[in-house]
C-alpha cells in the first residue's frame, strides 16, 4: 500500500506568493526574489509531507498563477501575440508568463490577457489554453525539470505532477475555424514525450497525469484519443510508472476506457463518486493498481476513518494491498492550508475539521490503520476521528427548528415575482425614469490598501467602530460624488466595508462560521477564504441596509442595493455535508430574502443580487443538470420574489459559458442581468440573441481583470456589435465585473471612458 498527494496548495500559509506576485508586478521586487519565494513554499510543501510519511510526493503542483497555464508554456502554446514580449529588453520567460495571464501595456504594447475560466466545478480559475489549425508545439520552459531537481536537493524523489495531454487541449479552446482541439493530439505529443524522457533522465520514477476529463462526459473522438495517446506514451516509457488522475465525478460510463489504458495506476475520487468504487472493482485488469481518493480534497472536514477504512478493506480484498493506493480526492489546491493555524476558532467546531496539512496527515493515518502497522499513535486518532464524527452528528450547534421548518413551508408563489417582466418593466420605468443604454457598474469600486488597512485596524481594536464608520463613510460618499460628476446613471455605494462578497454575508447569518487564515486559491494572486457553513442558516439582523441607505441618502440618483445571491454564497463556501445541498440553498435564500424585502423598505429601488457562481454549480455530468438547475433557479426566485413590481432586481453573472443554460437563466426573471463577456468578445451575447432573452441585459464592456484601460472606441464598438443581437432598449451599459481589485486611477479612466462610449452609442442610435 503506498500513499500519496495529487498536490499541494501553492499559495503558501500567510498567502506568501500572492504578496510576492504582486510586489513583483508592481516592481517593488525583482525577479530573484520572487523566485525565491516560489522555492521556499515548495520547500516547505516538500517537508510537510515528507515528515508525515508520505510515500509519492508531487511536483510541479506549483505555479506562479496557474498549472494550465504553466502547461501552455511548457509545450509552447503561446499565441503569437505575447511573442513582443519577449523581444522586449529585460524580459524573461516569467514576464512573458504573466502577460498571457494579465495582459500587457507597456513599453509600447498594448496586449490583452488570455481568456481566464473556472476549473471544472471549482472556484479556482484556469487560463484557456488557445488552439490553433496545424499548430505546432515546441518544449518551451525548464519549470517542470527546475522543480524536479529542486524536490532532488530537498532529498525528494518527486512524482511531477502535469496535466494529461487529452485534457490539456480539451481545456482549451479553438481560436480558428476548421479543425478540432483534438486533432493535435499527434502534434502535441511528441513534446510530451521529450518531457517524460528528460523527466526519467533525471530520475523520476513515478508520474502523475492528470485526466479529470475521465470523470466528464466524452465524445467517441475524446475516448479514441485517450487510447491512441495513452499507447504511445507507455511504448515509449516501458519503465516509466504512470498514474493517472481523475477527479470531481465519477469515471462512470468511461470505467472500461480508463481501467483499459496502459497505466500503473488509476486514481478515482470517492468522495464525489463513492459507488464507483465496487464498480471498478469488476472490472479492473490484473496489472492495473487503484489509487483511492478517500479523503476530500475539496472540503474541509475531517474524514470519517470508519467509513474509508471499509473502502480500503474492500479494495485490498479484491486487489491485495500492493495494488492500492491511498489519496486525497483531488489536489489539496482547492482546501486551506493548515487548521492549526485557526487560534480563534469554537474547539467544538474546529474539532470536525482538516484542512491540506491535516488531510495529509489523515491518508498515512489511513494507510497505517488499514496495513494492520498502527502504533499506539493512530490507534489514539482513530478513537478521537471516531468521537469528533460522532459529536458533529449530533451537536446543538447545528439544528435550528425553526429554520428548518420555514423552508419547509416554502410555496410556488415565494418563488415568484406578482407579475410578468413586461408589467414589471413598465413600472419600473416609471420610478426609475432611466435614459437609452444606462450606465451602472457591477458593484465594488478599488478596495485600496488603505480602505484594507482600515478594516484590519479595526479587527485589531486600532480604531473603533466609530472611526472606522466615519472612514468608510468618507469613502463612500466620495465615490458617490465621483459616480455623479462623470455622470453614471445608477450608483452603487462601493462595497467599501466589506471583505469578500460571501464572507461579508456569511459574517452576518447564523450557521457559518470563519477562518483567520484558511486562504484558497482563485485566479493567479487572487484568493478566497470560503465561510464554513456548518449548521442551518438564518439572518438576525438587517446585513447591508445601513451602507444603501447611507449611500442613497448621498445623492439625487438611484443607488443599487448590492447583495450575493444564495447559489454563489452556497458555492463559495464549504458547505456542511451533512444535509442535501439545495436544502442549505434554500435556507439562505430566505435570509437573502428578507434582506431585499429590508432595503425596499429602506427606500431602495434598484437591488442586485449577485449570482456569479451559479453556473460553476453545475454538475460536470449532463444527466445531473436539471436536477441542479431546478433548485438553484427556484432559491434565486425566493429570494428575489419579496418584493413590489416597480422595484428593479438585478442579478450578476461572470465568466460563464451562457449558451446551454441560457434558458434556466431566463426563469431566474431577473428584470436586468450584467454579464462578462469582454474576454471572449461579446460571443457569449449570442446566446442570449438566439433565446431572444426577454430581460435586459448589461454585457460587460471591458474586462475588469486586466490593468489594461479600455478605449472609448473599443467600447463603442462593442455596444454596435451587441445592438446588432439584442435590441438597444434591452441593453444596460457596465464594465464586466465589479472593480474592487483595481486601482483608482485604471478605474477613473476606464469608467470616463465607458460613460463616453453610451453618450455616444445613443447620439447614433438617435441618428439611425
Ligand atoms: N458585486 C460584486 C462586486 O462588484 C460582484 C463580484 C463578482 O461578480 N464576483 O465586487
Ligand atoms: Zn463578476
Amino acid at each position: 500500500m503506498q500513499t500519496h498527494i495529487l498536490g499541494y496548495p501553492r499559495i503558501g500559509s500567510k498567502r506568501e506568493l500572492k504578496k510576492a506576485c504582486e510586489q513583483y508586478w508592481s516592481g517593488k521586487i525583482v525577479l530573484e526574489e520572487l523566485l525565491a519565494v516560489g522555492r521556499t513554499i515548495c520547500n516547505h510543501n516538500w517537508n510537510i509531507q515528507k515528515e508525515a510519511g508520505i510515500d509519492l510526493i508531487p511536483c510541479n503542483d506549483f505555479s506562479y498563477y496557474d498549472q494550465v497555464l504553466d502547461m501552455s508554456l511548457i509545450v509552447g502554446a503561446v499565441p503569437s501575440r505575447y511573442h513582443e514580449v519577449v523581444l522586449k529588453k529585460n524580459n524573461t520567460e516569467l514576464d512573458l508568463y504573466f502577460a498571457m495571464a494579465r495582459g500587457y501595456q507597456k513599453d509600447g504594447l498594448d496586449i490583452t490577457a488570455m481568456e481566464m475560466t473556472k476549473w471544472f466545478d471549482t472556484n479556482y480559475h484556469y487560463i484557456v489554453p488557445e488552439f490553433y489549425k496545424n499548430q505546432q508545439f515546441k518544449l518551451s520552459s525548464d519549470k517542470i525539470f527546475n522543480e524536479f531537481a529542486g524536490a532532488r536537493q530537498a532529498g525528494i524523489n518527486a512524482k511531477p505532477v502535469i496535466i494529461g495531454p487529452v485534457s490539456y487541449l480539451l481545456l482549451g479552446k479553438e481560436k480558428e475555424e476548421g479543425f478540432e482541439k483534438l486533432d493535435l493530439a499527434e502534434n502535441l505529443l511528441p513534446v510530451y514525450i521529450e518531457i517524460l524522457t528528460r523527466l526519467q533522465e533525471q530520475g523520476a520514477e513515478w508520474i502523475q497525469l492528470d485526466e479529470p476529463f475521465l470523470a466528464l462526459d466524452l465524445t467517441e473522438k475524446a475516448k479514441q484519443t485517450y487510447q491512441m495517446v495513452y499507447a504511445e506514451i507507455r511504448k515509449k516509457f516501458p519503465k516509466l510508472k504512470l498514474i493517472i488522475a481523475t477527479y470531481f465525478d465519477g469515471l462512470k460510463d468511461n470505467r472500461s476506457l480508463a481501467v483499459s489504458l496502459p497505466v500503473e495506476v488509476l486514481h478515482i475520487d470517492l468522495v464525489r463518486n463513492p459507488e464507483q468504487l465496487e464498480e471498478i472493482l469488476k472490472i479492473i485488469p490484473e496489472n492495473l493498481s487503484l489509487s483511492l481518493g478517500l479523503v476530500d480534497g475539496r472540503n474541509i472536514w475531517k474524514n470519517d476513518y470508519e467509513k474509508s477504512l471499509r473502502f480500503i478493506t474492500k479494495a485490498i480484498e479484491k486487489l491485495g494491498s500492493e495494488r492500492v493506493f491511498i489519496a486525497p480526492s483531488c489536489s489539496l489546491l482547492h482546501s486551506p492550508c493548515d487548521l492549526d493555524a485557526e487560534t480563534a476558532l469554537n474547539p467544538e467546531i474546529k474539532n470536525w475539521l482538516a484542512f491540506a496539512k491535516q488531510k495529509v496527515k489523515e491518508v498515512v493515518t489511513l494507510k497505517a490503520l488499514a496495513a494492520g502497522t498502527d502504533n499506539e499513535n493512530s490507534l489514539t486518532d482513530f478513537e478521537d476521528n471516531k468521537k469528533a464524527v460522532e459529536e458533529r452528528k449530533t451537536s446543538s450547534l447545528i439544528h435550528n427548528d425553526q429554520v428548518k421548518q420555514r423552508a419547509q413551508a416554502v410555496t410556488k408563489e415565494d418563488t415568484q415575482r406578482k407579475n410578468t417582466f413586461k408589467i414589471r418593466k413598465e413600472e419600473q420605468q416609471k420610478t426609475l425614469q432611466l435614459p437609452l443604454f444606462p450606465t451602472t457598474t457591477i458593484g465594488s469600486f478599488p478596495q485600496t490598501a488603505e480602505v484594507r488597512s482600515w478594516r484590519a485596524q479595526f479587527k485589531k481594536g486600532e480604531l473603533t467602530a466609530v472611526q472606522y464608520d466615519a472612514l468608510l463613510k468618507e469613502e463612500t460618499q466620495r465615490t458617490i460624488r465621483w459616480q455623479e460628476d462623470i455622470g453614471i446613471d445608477v450608483l452603487v455605494h462601493g462595497e467599501f466595508e466589506r471583505n469578500d462578497m460571501v464572507e461579508y454575508f456569511g459574517e452576518q447569518l447564523e450557521g457559518f462560521t470563519f477562518t483567520k487564515n484558511g486562504w484558497v486559491q482563485s485566479y493567479g494572486s487572487r484568493c478566497v477564504k470560503p465561510p464554513v457553513i456548518f449548521g442551518d442558516v438564518s439572518r438576525p439582523a438587517t446585513m447591508t441596509v445601513y451602507w444603501s441607505q447611507y449611500a442613497q441618502s448621498q445623492t439625487e440618483k438611484w443607488v443599487k442595493g448590492m447583495l450575493t445571491g444564495p447559489v454563489t454564497i452556497l458555492q463559495w463556501s464549504f458547505v456542511r455535508d451533512d444535509q442535501p445541498r439545495s436544502e442549505t440553498c434554500k435556507q439562505i435564500a430566505l435570509a437573502i430574502r428578507d434582506e431585499v424585502v429590508d432595503l425596499e423598505k429602506a427606500g431602495i429601488r434598484i437591488i442586485q443580487i449577485d449570482e456569479p457562481a451559479i453556473r460553476e454549480g453545475l454538475p460536470l455530468r449532463r444527466t445531473d443538470w436539471q436536477n441542479y438547475l431546478k433548485w438553484a433557479v427556484e432559491a434565486f426566485r425566493i429570494s428575489a420574489s419579496g418584493v413590489e413590481d416597480a422595484t428593479q432586481i438585478h442579478t450578476h453573472m461572470c465568466y460563464s459559458e451562457f449558451n446551454d443554460i441560457i434558458e434556466n437563466i431566463a426563469a431566474m426573471d431577473a428584470d436586468v442581468i450584467t454579464i462578462e463577456c469582454s474576454r471572449s468578445q461579446m460571443e457569449l451575447l449570442n446566446a442570449f440573441a438566439d433565446f431572444q432573452y426577454p430581460n435586459e441585459i448589461g454585457p460587460g464592456v471591458y474586462d475588469i481583470h486586466s490593468p489594461r484601460v479600455p478605449s472609448k472606441d473599443e467600447m463603442v464598438e462593442l455596444l454596435r456589435k451587441a445592438q446588432h443581437v439584442i435590441p438597444a432598449s434591452q441593453l444596460w451599459v457596465n464594465p464586466d465585473c465589479g472593480l474592487k481589485t483595481r486601482h483608482w486611477e485604471e478605474t477613473e479612466k476606464a469608467l470616463i471612458a465607458m460613460v463616453a462610449a453610451a453618450k455616444e452609442a445613443s447620439v447614433e442610435y438617435a441618428v439611425c
